[in-house]
C-alpha cells in the first residue's frame, strides 16, 4: 500500500496478521449464519471466508509521519509472548522488517498512541531482550490516556493472576520511565490530537490528524467490522460497557455520515481508509478509491 497524505501527515499501514482469523461468534456474538447469507455479496470474500468460517481482519499498527514527529499508532501483539489466545501466542512475525520497509526504525520512534491497552495494540511497545521486556523504541514518549491506563493498573492489582500483557508490554515502559499520562482529548501538536471513545474500554480514545482540507480519525476498536454500521447496536465479544459502545458508535457514525470525515477502524482490511455512508435506518463503510 502506498503511503497515504492527510496534507504534511504521511501514513503507512503496518500488518501484523492477516486473512481468516476471528469467529464470527467471539467476535460478534449477535451475528447469525442467516445474517451472513444475507449480506454474502459484500461481506465475502474481503471480510468472510465462507470455507474457513471466519471473519477476516487484520492486526495492523499505523506508521504516522508528521512535520515533527515519527509515531507508532497500537502495537499490535507483539513477538515472544506468552498468549492465552493461540491466535497471539509465541508470534515470530517481520512486523520490525515492515516497520522499516515504510521508512523507521525502532530508534526514529518517537512517540507511540495506544488507542487502548488490549494485548493486540500493545505488543510491539516491548521487546524481549536478554530475558527481560524492554521498550522496542528507545527513545519514544509512550502516551497512555489516564483513564485506560489507571483501570488497567487496577485490574491488574486486583487480580489473583496478573494481566500477562500489561505486565509485559505496559508496566515495563512506566519502569522505564517512558509512560505519559495524558487526558482523552490531549493534543499532541497542532492538527493531531486524541478524543474520548469509551464504552469498547473505560479509556478508549480515537487518534484525530487534521490538515490541508482532510480531517482522518484512527477510531481503534470501537467498531471491529463493518457489518457493525450495518448493525450499529452490535458489540464485539470484548467489548467492556456495551450501552456505551453502542451510544459512542451511534454518535459518531451520525457525526461522520454528516461529513467527509476519513475513517480508519484498526481492524478493517486494507485500504482499511474510507468514509461512513448512511444506508437506510443504518451506515455502511465505503472503502476510499472504490
Ligand atoms: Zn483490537
Amino acid at each position: 500500500m502506498p503511503t497515504r497524505n492527510i496534507g504534511k501527515y504521511g501514513i503507512d499501514m503496518i500488518i501484523e496478521l492477516e486473512g481468516p482469523r476471528f469467529e464470527p461468534w467471539r467476535l460478534l456474538p449477535d451475528c447469525t449464519p442467516e445474517i451472513l447469507k444475507e449480506h454474502a455479496s459484500w461481506l465475502i470474500p474481503r471480510h468472510y471466508d465462507p470455507e474457513t468460517d471466519l471473519f477476516v481482519a487484520p492486526i495492523q499498527s499505523f506508521l504516522l509521519k508528521t512535520p515533527h514527529h515519527t509515531i507508532l499508532i497500537d502495537g499490535c501483539f507483539g513477538n515472544h509472548k506468552d498468549r492465552p489466545n493461540p491466535m497471539a501466542n509465541q508470534l515470530n512475525t517481520r512486523w520490525l522488517e515492515r516497520l522499516a520497509a515504510a521508512g523507521a526504525t525502532p530508534e526514529d520512534i518517537d512517540i507511540v498512541l495506544c488507542s487502548h491497552l488490549h494485548p493486540d495494540h500493545v505488543g510491539w511497545n516491548t521487546k524481549l531482550e536478554n530475558g527481560q521486556w524492554v521498550p522496542t523504541f528507545p527513545n519514544a514518549k509512550y502516551l497512555f490516556a489516564e483513564p485506560e491506563f489507571t483501570h488497567w493498573e487496577a485490574v491488574n492489582n486486583a487480580a489473583e493472576q496478573p494481566l500477562v500483557h500489561l505486565v509485559d508490554s505496559v508496566l515495563p515502559i512506566v519502569a522505564a520511565g517512558q509512560s505519559q499520562l495524558v487526558p482523552m482529548d490531549h493534543e499532541v501538536e497542532d492538527g493531531l490530537w486524541l478524543e474520548p471513545m469509551i464504552g469498547h474500554s473505560p479509556g478508549h480514545v480515537g487518534i484525530n490528524v487534521e490538515d490541508g482540507g482532510e480531517h482522518a480519525i484512527f477510531i481503534g476498536d470501537m467498531t471491529h467490522h463493518p457489518l457493525q454500521l450495518t448493525y450499529p447496536d452490535w458489540c464485539s465479544g470484548f467489548c467492556d460497557d456495551k450501552p456505551m459502545a453502542i451510544k459512542t458508535r451511534r454518535d459518531f457514525c451520525e457525526r461522520a455520515a454528516e461529513t467527509d470525515l476519513i475513517v480508519v477502524p484498526a481492524h478493517f482490511p486494507p485500504p482499511t481508509f474510507g468514509t461512513i455512508m448512511r444506508d437506510g435506518d443504518a451506515y455502511r463503510f465505503h472503502y476510499e478509491g472504490e
